[in-house]
């Protein structure tokens, strides 16, 4: 075999593959180039996380400040600093729920991580020694951590890894398309899927699960966008059973969706919710788990007895990721991005439906906020399943364009800051790889 040409072990790639990365070594606002100079718009927002674009100045002069005043300091033992203070202070205002105090990682998987034993540490607060089932849903995802990855429900994440642990349930995926495929209407849809729920807890015992966790839309698994009614009736269950729920805004925090957070929007009432991607504009890696009021003041209470919270990184709160987050927040409420993006998504979603409704082999087109998808019809026009994902997106590289595809699912997450014109410069390359692959 030939050897790989470089020693880098790159995520989520066949270690086999002997051809050359693509390595881009510039960015700026909506552009990135490459090596070779070719020059893509980044309608993937990096991964669904570099939202004010590339090269912000603001976010690039934060870091160097913060480096300059104390570039580390660890949040360890009751010492920390004071910009990781001023961040959790930050969230705090902002946060969609009656908030408790704010937790910081560095990922999103380890925000998940860290939500489960908020939620196991919880129970056993309140002396409830079995609780350690975790719930989620087929094709959420949560980030590929053992305890993470176990609760994302996408199989190539768990294959050959022995995922997820036994502890780990999945319930069905709300995708509205697979109630147009079983002919039911989208109550009828949510009733089942409640009814399921419900059964599951009776089967496995309300007194051994923890939590259960969701995207509010589910956007790696491929853009679904669950019935309005559905996570209302799935919180009233839960909350029946005080199981906790963990709402993963990892992707549609900070306004991806059109508002500040999904729970706002959607009228939810996590106890958990856990941000990460937009949180720094991706400048600097960093999430954290906003713990709600409830939570927090049980935990509180529950410590006396227990003991520390035996959780934590060396750079939680790290301190430059901290400062350029104060400053990507500052920049998302000035800028009222999320406003900016309630106005734009109709253009997203115009551009996208004049490309591709009722176009040859599209089954659908779909979207909120600047989280939009077309998905392709798997098996049509002679391909494989995945095989219109994959041809699609490599036509758009060719025309400097890029997108990510999920099986046949085309993602299209433009950075936040993106005006109507530049959507539409990006929908119209995508168009125009689609025609090419006919
Ligand atoms: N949660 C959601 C909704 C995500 O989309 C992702 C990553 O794409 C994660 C969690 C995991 O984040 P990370 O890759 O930073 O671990």
């Amino acid at each position: 075999m030939a050897p790989h040409p470089s020693t880098l072990l790159e995520p989520h790639t066949p270690p086999a593959v002997t051809t050359e990365p693509h390595v881009i070594v510039r960015g700026e606002g909506l552009t990135v180039w490459d090596r070779e100079g070719r020059s893509y718009l980044d309608a993937t927002s990096g991964m669904l996380c570099t939202n004010l674009g590339y090269s912000q100045p603001r976010l690039v002069r934060a870091a160097a400040r913060q480096m300059a005043e104390l570039p580390f300091f660890a949040s360890f033992a009751h010492r920390t600093s004071d910009v990781a203070l001023a961040l959790a202070d930050d969230l705090a205002r902002l946060a969609p729920l009656p908030m408790g105090r704010t937790f910081f990682a560095n990922s999103g998987a380890e925000a998940n991580d860290s939500a489960f034993k908020l939620a196991w540490y919880y129970h056993q607060c309140l002396g409830r020694h079995d609780r350690f089932k975790i719930l989620s849903q087929e094709r959420g995802y949560h980030g590929t951590t053992v305890a993470a990855g176990s609760a994302t429900g996408l199989d190539f994440i768990h294959r050959g890894f022995g995922l997820p642990l036994p502890s780990y349930i999945q319930v069905p995926c709300p995708d509205p398309h697979s109630a147009l495929r079983q002919g039911l209407t989208e109550d009828d849809f949510v009733d089942r899927l409640v009814d399921h729920l419900e059964r599951l807890i009776a089967a496995e015992g309300p007194d051994t699960i923890a939590a259960f966790i969701a995207e509010p839309i589910l956007g790696a698994g491929g853009v679904i966008i669950p019935p309005s009614t559905y996570y209302p009736r799935v919180q009233e269950v839960l909350a029946r059973h005080d199981i906790l729920f963990i709402l993963d805004e990892v992707v549609t925090g900070f306004g991806r969706t059109g508002a500040m957070f999904a729970t706002t929007e959607f009228d939810l009432s996590p106890d958990l919710i856990t941000v990460a991607k937009g949180l720094s504009s991706a400048y600097a890696p960093i999430s954290a788990v906003l713990v709600g009021r409830r939570i927090m003041n049980t935990i509180a209470d529950g410590s006396r007895a227990i003991g520390a919270f035996g959780h934590g990184f060396t750079y939680s709160g790290h301190p430059v990721a901290a400062a350029v987050a104060r400053e990507a927040l500052a920049i998302v409420v000035e800028e009222d991005i999320p406003g900016h993006v309630r106005e734009t998504a109709p253009a997203l979603m115009k551009a996208l439906a004049d490309a591709f409704h009722g176009k040859d082999f599209v089954r659908d087109v779909r979207g909120h906020g600047f989280l939009a998808a077309v998905t392709f019809l798997t098996g049509s026009g002679g391909r494989q399943e995945g095989e219109w994902g994959s041809q699609v997106m490599a036509k758009a590289v060719a025309r400097g364009l890029l997108v990510r595809a999920v099986g046949d699912t085309i993602i299209v997450a433009p950075p936040l800051i993106s005006t109507a014109e530049q959507i539409e410069t990006m929908v119209a390359l995508l168009e125009n790889a689609y025609r090419s692959a006919l």
